[in-house]
């Protein structure tokens, strides 16, 4: 495998072909661009441009792309090819600097929550210099925020890359006052993917998963995960096979694809790559989910990104592992060696505990989802109550400031701010909590709700504004005080006994955890519907006008968009489940029983002395379960008209979340149940069997 290193980003414009490619005059301002976030002119654009274009034509590619990230959740591409006529039959190949920095893709068919109707219909893309171009397919694909006419955006990455901005001037406001002098400060994010794989051709067979990207239906297989002999366990040929070439193909795209195992259910594996900036970080997510969906083709298996594709054994989710670090890479979330380093490390670490607590509907919003519902406090993963673990041994320390007391333990100390050093902590002894949504792991923090489908990108703009809301005002006050010292200790210690609330460092899974945090009056926004209603409150509007996220406009326009979308998946799930009872459950069952009948006609006819009391008792349990299914169905799909006669997007959010879910579960126990008293052989889908060990 020598070749791997050449192999390695070779399909991506990254610095280094930047650094190879480009006039030294314009790499050197292409960089500072990038460093500082600042806009490109057009000069050097036509020469990157032209650049950008001679290595892609060698690399085979033929057409560019903005790539960019609707609200849809997937990200979209429109190609255009580089061939230009030259008026005498012949073509030469053009991109220009205009080109590469602009694109205007039509945006009235992306969801815009009502920006459309206000604003223009059209929005174009604008390339982010920040995030490396790639080429994919033969296309050579541009990283681009997409935004309207106005400025609105309508996309997921334009506050991303607002947030980044947004957290990076309030951190060098922090590291002023202890002296140092940052031009930049960037959010960093390594995000764990977890993925299940299944046989195509069972796949294939199963409408649910086509439509809807999870089971709707399945009674459970004699074995689940209960022998935990997955986690970890031995991979499987095929599956190995498809890992080699996934993370070939990631390689390839400059994706630093590190660590895979297989996960915790049957079918389920994860892989994480090594962490980069967050809007790099995102874009590489992105294009793993899809570089994984591919691939799995190739090997006749089906990535299956759904937070929970298979009910009772674990769904999926994505760690989004955070921190935040200067441009030459000192990370502000290690605690550091000195006094003074550990005394701005404790105020990072309460500007982000402050910020959890203050904020936990916001980070409820950023991760929710109709697919993460199902995973969220179905012992599995985080019950969907945000809480931070920051484990036994900086919790001690913390408790010590908050009393003055001295601090008992590993570190033999009294933990005084600024004049003691903090203890190192190793990673085994901060990161055995699994179960906690939000967990401090040595020197990074763990956001463990987001769902396996999801865009990280929400996830982290909401983390650094809510973040950089707190550097704000921190750095407000200290700017201002007398005695720097003296009031810097006075503010982590006040910080902390503050939002003390917002540490458990116990078992999150557990039903006491729930009461607990409602003693302690944390939010427990169960479904979708009650988290996203809280996006438009007056602190979040005032929040990310502060910090030029969002104006009161698109913030509406991304609750309304996330209102529809979850309404939408809802009303396919219905439709699904409608379908699949009256076109194949009840079917099935009825050729079942007319079999059961038949023998117990023939039977009879020999001799009333045969007994028939598997066969009488099998079709009286199927015909009262086919009953009571035909009734659910018929109700179901009253339901789904209900829904559509519903106005208004909260409304119908609502129905959805406290009728139709809690409806369709119920509906379902009924069809499994079916499922267990008919023959395999009629049968008309793969089984859990099937689909968890068939590969
Ligand atoms: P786990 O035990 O959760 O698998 P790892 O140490 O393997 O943890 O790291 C998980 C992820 O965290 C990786 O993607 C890694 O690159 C990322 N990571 C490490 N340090 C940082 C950091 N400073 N900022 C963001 N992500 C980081
Ligand atoms: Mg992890």
């Amino acid at each position: 495998m020598s070749r791997i290193p050449e192999l390695y980003a070779s399909m991506c414009f990254n610095d280094q072909v930047m650094k190879e490619r480009l006039p030294e005059d314009v790499y050197r301002s292409l960089k500072k661009t990038m460093e500082q976030g600042k806009s490109l002119n057009k000069e050097i654009a036509d020469v990157v441009a032209n650049a950008m274009k001679e290595w892609a034509i060698e690399k085979g590619a033929t057409h560019y792309t903005h790539w960019f990230q609707p609200m849809t959740g997937i990200t979209a591409e429109k190609h255009d090819s580089f061939i230009s006529p030259t008026g005498d039959g012949k073509i030469i190949m053009e991109f220009s600097g205009k080109e590469l920095i602009k694109g205007e893709p039509d945006a009235s068919s992306f969801p815009n929550g009502g920006l459309r109707a206000t604003f223009e219909a059209r929005g174009y893309t604008a390339w982010d210099p920040t995030s490396y171009a790639f080429i994919k397919d033969d296309s050579l694909c541009i990283p681009t925020a997409f935004c309207s006419y106005t400025g609105e955006a309508l996309d997921k990455k334009t506050p991303l890359l607002r947030s980044m901005e947004a957290i990076s001037n309030e951190a060098i406001r922090i590291l002023k006052l202890f002296g140092k002098e940052e031009k930049r400060v960037l959010a960093t994010v390594g995000a764990e993917q977890e993925y299940f794989l299944i046989d195509k051709k069972y796949y294939d067979l199963r409408k649910d998963l086509i439509y809807a990207g999870r089971t709707l239906f399945g009674a459970k297989p004699p074995k689940g995960q209960e022998m935990d002999d997955h986690y970890y366990g031995t991979i499987k040929p095929r599956v190995s096979e498809y890992m080699k070439e996934l993370d070939l193909e990631l390689w390839k795209l400059g994706i630093p694809a590190k660590t895979k195992h297989n996960e915790a259910a049957p079918a389920q594996h994860e892989l994480a790559p090594v962490f980069t900036t967050s809007n790099i970080s995102t874009d590489q997510n992105q294009l793993t989910m899809e570089v994984m969906k591919k691939v799995a083709e190739k090997h006749d298996l089906v990535c299956l990104l759904h937070e929970k594709p298979f009910d009772g054994v674990n769904g999926s989710g994505k760690h989004n592992n955070w921190s935040i670090s200067t441009m030459s890479g000192m990370n502000l979330l290690e605690p550091g060696d000195s006094p003074q380093d550990n005394a701005q490390f404790l105020l990072f670490l309460a500007a982000v505990i402050k910020a959890v607590d203050e904020h936990q509907d916001l980070l409820r919003i950023s991760i929710a989802s109709a697919g993460n519902d199902h995973r969220l406090g179905a012992n599995e993963a985080p019950p969907a109550i945000v809480s931070m673990f920051l484990g036994e041994e900086l919790t001690g320390i913390l408790e010590s400031i908050i009393s003055g007391e001295e601090y008992v333990g590993k570190a033999d100390a009294q933990m005084e701010i600024g004049v003691h050093a903090l203890p190192k902590f190793p990673k085994d002894s901060t990161d055995r909590n699994r179960t906690s949504p939000f967990a401090f792991t040595g020197n990074k923090f763990e956001f463990r709700m987001v769902g396996a489908s999801e865009s990280i990108a929400c996830a982290n703009y909401i983390l650094n504004t809510i973040v950089a809301e707190e550097l704000n005002q921190f750095a407000n006050h200290l700017e201002k005080a007398e005695d720097f010292k003296k009031e810097l200790n006075r503010l982590i210690k006040k910080t902390f006994k503050e939002h003390k609330r917002i540490i458990f460092n116990g078992n999150n899974y557990s039903d006491e955890w729930v009461l607990e945090a409602e003693r302690r009056g944390l939010l427990n926004l169960r479904k979708t519907p009650d988290a996203l209603k809280l996006f438009t409150d007056e602190k979040n509007i005032a929040l990310f006008a502060k910090h030029n996220i969002f104006n009161q406009n698109e913030i509406l326009s991304r609750q309304e968009i996330q209102y529809e979308n979850y309404v939408k998946v809802i009303n396919i799930e219905a439709l699904t489940m409608s379908d699949m009872i009256r076109k194949d459950i009840l079917p099935a069952a009825g050729v079942y029983e007319k079999d059961l009948i038949n023998i117990i006609k023939g039977k009879k006819e020999i001799s009333d002395k045969i007994p028939v009391t598997y066969e009488l008792n099998t079709l009286e349990r199927l015909s009262s379960l086919t009953d009571a299914l035909f009734a659910k169905v018929e109700k179901l799909d009253k339901l789904v008209i209900a829904l559509k006669n519903t106005n208004g997007a909260e409304e119908k959010a609502f129905f959805s979340s406290t009728v139709l879910v809690p409806f369709m579960e119920e509906t379902r126990k009924i069809a499994d149940e079916i499922e267990v008293n008919v023959s395999a052989k009629y049968w008309p889908f793969p089984t859990y069997g099937e689909l968890l060990y068939g590969v």
